[in-house]
This record gives structure tokens, C-alpha cells and sequence, in this order.
């Protein structure tokens, strides 16, 4: 049926078009394994192939799905393939994929409590559940935000809220202006999005502090910009540099940071899951006391995207922050709603998959999880150090590795693109040119390892390193 004039319900209905999607999506996802990593198309074909004009008279919904797979395939970068290691990206786990579909079926406005009792209720237990298996406060406040980059402006905005209130400013009332200037301080490696955060806050640039050979924040010199002044102060810490995936101090810096009043935030987009396993926590010693953290689970739990997570300790200070009252609302009586503890208002119930990958993989299976991406970076690593003349320039803590090649470093990374068997991306970092590898995804095992690093001997011998 044609939706022209007031008959705009598509026929062929829902059955059709999810049958459709399901066989699309699914050729994609079981091709991906062998398929060339790099994208094949660029925009422009892509637009092309789509057709560039709004149409003046719609289509068979039929056709238009139809046209978009079929457009859009050439074009995608296969980011969920095994051995796929840019960036710091992640897979997607079926169960997650499978809730996320019932999510976007559902359509629920998950920022009430009274819209969505069903998957407020998902979200509450996986809220829960993501403290337990993280170690993090159990009465602490969660929000399912966009991503790290979200996580991290809630940690700030309730930082904000706070440090200003205890110097007898009210921030939501009488802004920043005439206020009393809030100092953040972070480390000289911490990464962009929570200068991005602070952007967003009118807080400015950091005042930054250095940071050692592996990115972590160096405590004394923390301490001394610490002495240095006075004033609602805000310390932002990382667990898990992109570069060498190294976890600043975190539990000697809380402390310092606390003695002189100051706020802790722990940017932990994709280390902070360190905690989750018994044989990495000790990366982690003494976070627990920090006062906000920044998580994403699009990255290490591998639910799709979109899916941050916001944790504060002090709940309320987030609902000060966040939170708004408005006469068409209904409050939840007794709970925050949802809304109060993320920047958005209506957004997507995206806790859902969170919590059928936790209720899945249980606590062991996270742990194994973990356990199995970081073996893999250290796997990667060994195997990387037996091409001659690579060297791999950080220590292999967590799931980052950076590898050299010397003067033909942005080459391997080319060739290695180019050959289209394993993906990773160069970089600078501590001064010289490096190609990054990320072990992000669940589907990497041993056989993925090894495809790689033969991908990587190939590429350095092709380009004529250690030759
Ligand atoms: C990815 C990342 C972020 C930003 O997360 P998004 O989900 O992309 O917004 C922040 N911090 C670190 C350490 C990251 O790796």
C-alpha cells in the first residue's frame, strides 16, 4: 500500500519488516567473522546507493529496508569482527542484541518510573547488579547514560553540585557567575571526554598534573597541586589508559584528594571492569572510596551501542545536579526516577541488555570475561614481540597494547588495513608512533590472537621492517 494522503499505515506490517531486518542483520553478523575488516564503500557510494533526494511520494516499506541493507553493507567497517582491535570498541553479545531488539520494540520512555514500570524495573536490578559484580557502594546511584563521555558530565555535574554547596553556593540557582571558582585537576594521560564534560559544565581546562611513563597520574605532584590552593576542588582519576591500559593509583590519590576535601571522580570507561574479576581487582586497590565513576558497557560487557554508566556514591547529589520537577511529570514516590540521574529526560530503556548479559554471564562469567580479553592483550603481546623488529613499548596491565615499529609504524598499520585480516590503529603516544591494539570484544580467543599476529608479521615484513 502506498502511504500517500491521509493513509500513512505501512502495509506490510511489523511481522514483514522484522523478518526482514532479522535475515539482514543476521547475514551480516554471520558473514562478519570471515569478512574483510575494512569498509569497502565510502559515504559517497553509500549515498548514492540510498538515493540522494527526499522522495516527493513514499515507498514500499518493503523496498526501503530493503535498499538499506543492501546500501549501507559495502560501507560498514566490521568493528564487531574478532579480530578487530581499533579503538576502543567492542562487540556485541546475541543475548545483548536480542534485548536490545525487545528494547526498541517495547519503545518505552525509560526516564519515569511511572512510564515504564517494566523496564524501570529491569534497569533497577541491573543497576543493582552492576554495583555487586564493580565492588562499588550498594545504596550508590546509577544512570544509563549514552556513553563514558555522559558518565563522566554526571560524575562532574554532581561534583559540581556539591563542592559548590559546601562553599555556600547554589550552583542551580545563581550559576557559575560571582561564584567561587571550582578547581579540577586531573592527570596529564586523562582522556578527552572528561575535558569534553567539563566543557559542557562551564568548568574550563583542567589544571593538569603529570603523569609517569605508563600514563598514571603521578600522586605526589597531585598532592602538591592539592596544597597549592584552596577551594571547591574536583580530582579526576582513570582506570584504564587507551594507550597502555594502565590504572593510575587510585587508591592513594582518593585519599590525598579527600584530605583536602576535594571530590573524586574515576573515569573508568572500560578499566573501572577490572573489578570484576578476582585476578585483576588489585589494578583497581582502594577505588571503592572514590565519590563518582564513569563506565561504558558498549565497550567491555559488549551490549551494542548506546550504553554508559554513571555510579555515585552520594545519590543525591546527582538528583541536585540532574534532576527537574515539572507539573505533567509523575514523580516516583520513594525512588528517584531514572531521569534524575542521567542529562536526558525521555531516552531508551538501554539498561535492558545490561542486564541479560549480567543475568547470562553471571559473576564467574564476567570475571572470565575479563579475564579472557586481558590474557588475549598479553597473548597479543608475546606474539607481537617475536616479529623482528617490533617491540611492544607498554606493560600489558589490562587489554591495551602498543606496538613499534620504528620509523615504519604508520606503515604496518597501513599494510595491515590494506590486507584487511586484523584492524588496529595507529597512534602517538609517549613520543613516538605506535599501532594500538584494544582486546575488547568477547569473540576474540586464541585462534584470533594468532590470525592477528601472523597478519602483523605479514604486514612489517611487507613494508620492510626488520629487513
Ligand atoms: C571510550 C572512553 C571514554 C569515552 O566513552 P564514550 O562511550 O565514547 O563516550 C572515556 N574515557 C575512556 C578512558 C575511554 O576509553
Amino acid at each position: 500500500m502506498h502511504p500517500d494522503g491521509d493513509d500513512d499505515v505501512p502495509s506490510p506490517g511489523y511481522a514483514e519488516l522484522l523478518s526482514l531486518a532479522q535475515r539482514e542483520a543476521t547475514a551480516w553478523l554471520e558473514a562478519m567473522p570471515s569478512d574483510p575488516i575494512p569498509p569497502l564503500d565510502d559515504a559517497t557510494s553509500v549515498k548514492d546507493a540510498l538515493g540522494r533526494e527526499l522522495p516527493e511520494r513514499g515507498a514500499d516499506p518493503v523496498e526501503v529496508v530493503e535498499r538499506l541493507a543492501r546500501a549501507v553493507r559495502p560501507g560498514l567497517l566490521t568493528s564487531q569482527s574478532p579480530r578487530f582491535y581499533g579503538w576502543v570498541i567492542g562487540g556485541t553479545y546475541p543475548v545483548a542484541l536480542a534485548a536490545d531488539w525487545l528494547t526498541g520494540a517495547w519503545d518505552q520512555n525509560g526516564g519515569m518510573r511511572y512510564a515504564s514500570p517494566s523496564t524501570t524495573a529491569v534497569e533497577d536490578l541491573a543497576s543493582a547488579w552492576l554495583l555487586d559484580v564493580l565492588g562499588l557502594p550498594a545504596h550508590a546511584g546509577v544512570g544509563f547514560t549514552t556513553g563514558a563521555t555522559t558518565a563522566n558530565l554526571v560524575g562532574l555535574a554532581a561534583a559540581r553540585e556539591r563542592v559548590l554547596q559546601r562553599a555556600g553556593w547554589d550552583v542551580n540557582r545563581d550559576g557559575l557567575h560571582g561564584g567561587p571558582r571550582v578547581r579540577w585537576i586531573a592527570g596529564a594521560e586523562r582522556h578527552t571526554s572528561v575535558d569534553l564534560a567539563a566543557r559542557y559544565l562551564g568548568l574550563g581546562a583542567a589544571a593538569l598534573v603529570p603523569a609517569d611513563d605508563q600514563g598514571r597520574i603521578d600522586v605526589d605532584a597531585l598532592a602538591d597541586a592539592l596544597d597549592a590552593s584552596d577551594g571547591p576542588t574536583i580530582v579526576a582519576l582513570q582506570a584504564g589508559n587507551v594507550h597502555s591500559g594502565a590504572f593510575d593509583d587510585v587508591g592513594a590519590a582518593i585519599a590525598v584528594a579527600h584530605e583536602h576535601g576535594a571530590w573524586v571522580h574515576v573515569d573508568g570507561a572500560f578499566g573501572l571492569w577490572a573489578a570484576a574479576s578476582p585476578r585483576r581487582h588489585h589494578l583497581l586497590q582502594g577505588y571503592e572510596a572514590a565519590d563518582s565513576w564513569a563506565t561504558d558497557a558498549h565497550k567491555t560487557l559488549n551490549v551494542p551501542y548506546d550504553c554508559g554508566v554513571a555510579v555515585i556514591a552520594d545519590a543525591a547529589a546527582a538528583h541536585t545536579a540532574l534532576g527537574v520537577r515539572a507539573s505533567y511529570l509523575v514523580a516516583a514516590e520513594g525512588a528517584a526516577d531514572p531521569h534524575e540521574t542521567v542529562p536526558e529526560m525521555s531516552r531508551r530503556s538501554r539498561g535492558v541488555p545490561v542486564w541479560a548479559v549480567l543475568a547470562w554471564l553471571g559473576r564467574s562469567g564476567v570475571a572470565a570475561l575479563i579475564d579472557r580479553l586481558c590474557d588475549g592483550a598479553t597473548a597479543l603481546a608475546d606474539g607481537l614481540r617475536d616479529i623482528p623488529g617490533a617491540r611492544v613499548v607498554n606493560d600489558v596491565v589490562f587489554t591495551q597494547v602498543c606496538a613499534t615499529f620504528g620509523d615504519r609504524t604508520v606503515q604496518v598499520a597501513e599494510r595491515l588495513r590494506d590486507d584487511g585480516q586484523a584492524y588496529a590503529y595507529p597512534s602517538h603516544w609517549q613520543g613516538q608512533d605506535v599501532v594500538r591494539f584494544s582486546v575488547s570484544n568477547w569473540a576474540t580467543d586464541q585462534a584470533a590472537v594468532k590470525a592477528t599476529v601472523d597478519a602483523v608479521g605479514r604486514a612489517a615484513r611487507d613494508v620492510g621492517v626488520g629487513g
